[in-house]
């Protein structure tokens, strides 16, 4: 039920766990991120608690300049390693978090089975990795655009693929999702307390706006494709 995000120069893989943890009051019962490193998507995901995966990342030192990371508020599926965030395409080179529900999903999960994609999980989010793919013709943001014109439902999502390595897609609908602005890096979370340690100048996304995010620059759109020019936002309390 919480979504962390980076790109910039730092380990994205601690930024990641203190954000996740500052985002715990929102509950969840499983665990995983998906880092950019050497070339590959990494996926690393358990069920349980956040301290579980930051064991996992512990040992094994896993670290990239790009990342993203999700609590999991179980509602398809049970509480599982499979069925935790991040889910992924099956050659595993697209990797999405989501906060919320996909309502027509088996519909999609239907449609994508007849094309032959193959699913791990039962979960609704896995739809979107799959279908980010089956639209995916060499620009992301415009194959995540085609995504959300067919799936209903609420969402706070974000994407992240090897094949462009330098940025973030997020789009949101009737779930919460920030953008934070650093300076040669940036942020997406949940809620601002995630990130607040890093920066307090944030954009707010609006409902149904989709974000572009690297490392020095932040565009927003309409679900359209029209750009949407946003204020900054400052935040001025502490938590
Ligand atoms: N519907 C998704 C799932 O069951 C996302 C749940 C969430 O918001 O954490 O995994």
């Amino acid at each position: 039920c919480g979504i962390v995000g980076y790109i910039g120069d730092k380990n994205a893989v601690p930024v990641l766990m203190d954000g996740l943890k500052k985002l715990e009051y929102r509950g969840y019962d499983s665990a995983g991120v998906a880092v950019y490193a050497e070339g590959k998507v990494e996926i690393r995901k358990y069920k349980g608690r956040l301290s579980v995966l930051e064991e996992h990342l512990d040992k094994e030192k896993l670290s990239g300049n790009l990342a993203i990371g999700h609590t999991r508020w179980a509602t398809h599926g049970e509480p599982s390693d499979a069925n935790s965030h991040p889910h992924t395409n099956e050659k595993g080179d697209i990797a999405v978090v989501h906060n919320g529900i996909i309502e027509n999903y088996l519909k999609i999960k239907d449609f994508l089975i007849s094309k032959g994609y193959v699913f791990k999980s039962e979960v609704d989010t896995e739809v979107l990795a799959h279908f980010i793919d089956y639209y995916y013709e060499g620009d992301l943001a415009e194959a995540v655009r085609k995504v959300i014109k067919k799936i209903k439902g609420s969402y706070a999502f974000a994407v992240i693929t090897n094949r462009e390595p330098d940025k973030i897609v997020c789009v949101r609908k009737e779930n919460p999702l920030i953008v934070g602005i650093g300076e040669g890096e940036n942020y997406i979370a949940s809620d601002i307390p995630a990130i607040l340690k890093h920066t307090r100048k944030t954009y707010l996304m609006g409902e149904n706006e989709l974000a572009v995010i690297t490392k020095c620059d932040i565009r927003f759109y309409s679900e359209n494709g029209e750009p949407v020019k946003k204020e900054v936002f400052n935040v001025d309390w502490d938590v």
